[in-house]
Formats: structure tokens, sequence, C-alpha cells
């Protein structure tokens, strides 16, 4: 059974949903921010390869169990940009959000379906990678509306809804979003498996 768990990212918004999202199984959680590990350049070309790779980094450099997340939103529209490149596709959050809603202007409403998509890989020391998988559809809006989240949740809305993921509570999100998803298989694996 796994009781420390580095979790690999600097993204204060992810590591406080994860950690949240981890808090009823006992496990304690230190960031890679707590333990002054560095930033894993994200290489490869999928989520998945990108979580693995900070997975492996971060569990070596550690000598801990180590679960990382790669995320990301892709839009129909876009051919599913930005996807991989989601966190570097402009310098911070505000200026990402205007560049989209920019490529977007023309787009009508009807055109506007996007996923966020969300790859979990747990790397326990001497054992093999394990990748867990999440994606939520919906679409894109053209204004922001709501200031809960983080990154993109303003602008995205999942189906069967008429709020974005800015709009909801973390319990609401978490239930329905691409981490909530991969975090509940993991879950399933780590925890009720054992
Ligand atoms: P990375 O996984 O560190 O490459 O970053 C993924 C990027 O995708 C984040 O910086 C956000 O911009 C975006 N993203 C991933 N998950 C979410 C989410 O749940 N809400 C909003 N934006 C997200």
């Amino acid at each position: 059974m796994i009781k420390k768990l580095v979790l690999a990212s600097h993204n204060q918004g992810k590591i406080d949903e994860l950690s949240q999202m981890l808090a009823p199984f006992g496990v304690e959680i230190v960031s890679a921010r707590d333990l002054s590990l560095p930033d894993v350049e994200e290489t490869g070309a999928t989520f998945a390869e990108n979580a693995a790779l900070k997975a492996e980094a971060l569990s070596k450099a550690s000598g801990l169990p180590c679960l990382a997340d790669d995320s990301g939103l892709c839009v129909d529209a876009l051919g599913g940009r930005p996807g991989v490149y989601s966190a570097r596709y402009a310098p911070d959050t505000p200026s990402r959000i205007s560049k989209l809603l920019g490529e977007l202007a023309l787009v009508p409403s009807s055109n506007r379906k996007a996923h966020f998509a969300c790859v979990l890989a747990l790397k326990v020391p001497g054992e093999e990678v394990k990748l867990f998988e999440g994606k939520v559809e919906g679409k894109i809006i053209s204004e922001c509306r709501g200031n809960q989240g983080f990154g993109y949740d303003p602008i995205f809305v999942p189906n069967g809804f008429d709020k974005t993921f800015a709009e909801m509570s973390k319990q609401e999100k978490a239930a329905v979003s691409h981490r909530g998803r991969a975090l509940e298989k993991f879950v399933k694996e780590v925890f009720e498996a054992a």
C-alpha cells in the first residue's frame, strides 16, 4: 500500500485538485515543490509520454512513489490544439484564454466542441509505470464565466451542464472532470484492489 506519494507538478491548481481527491485515502501527499525537485521538460508527443516522463524522473529523484499528471484542452475546430501544448500556448492564463477565444472568434457555437484530457502516470520504485486516462467532452464559450478552478476552466462548459468548470464547486468539477475520471481509475487499482 502506498503511504507517501510525490505529486509531480508545479501547477498549484492540479496539486490542489489531486490532493483534495486523494484526501480520503490517508496517503501523505508531497509536491515536487515541497521537495525542491526540478521541473521535468515535457519532450513527449502525447499526454501519456509526458506523464510517464515526469513520473519516472521524479520518482528516481525522490526515491518515492510518484504520480504525474499531464493534461490539456483539445479543441476540435483547431485540429486538437492546444493539446499537449496547453500550458505553453501563451505565457500566462489570461493570454492563453484570449489567444484561444481570438482563434475561435469566427467559429459558430455549433462548432466549438472540445475536450479536456488527462493522463495520470504512477511510478513506484522497482515497478513499471502505470497509466490512467480520463476525458471530459464539452464546448468552448465566447467569454469567461466564473472564478473557481484554474487554467481554461472559465471558458469550458462540460456536456450536460449550463455552467463552466469555473462556476462549479471543486466537488462538482471532480465528479465529471478528466482528472477526476483518471483519478477514479487510479484509486480503484491502487487503493481499492489492495
Ligand atoms: P501540463 O499538463 O503541465 O502540460 O499543463 C496542462 C495545462 O492544461 C494547464 O496548465 C492548463 O492550462 C490546462 N489544463 C489542464 N487541466 C485543466 C483543468 O482542469 N482546467 C483548466 N485547464 C486545465
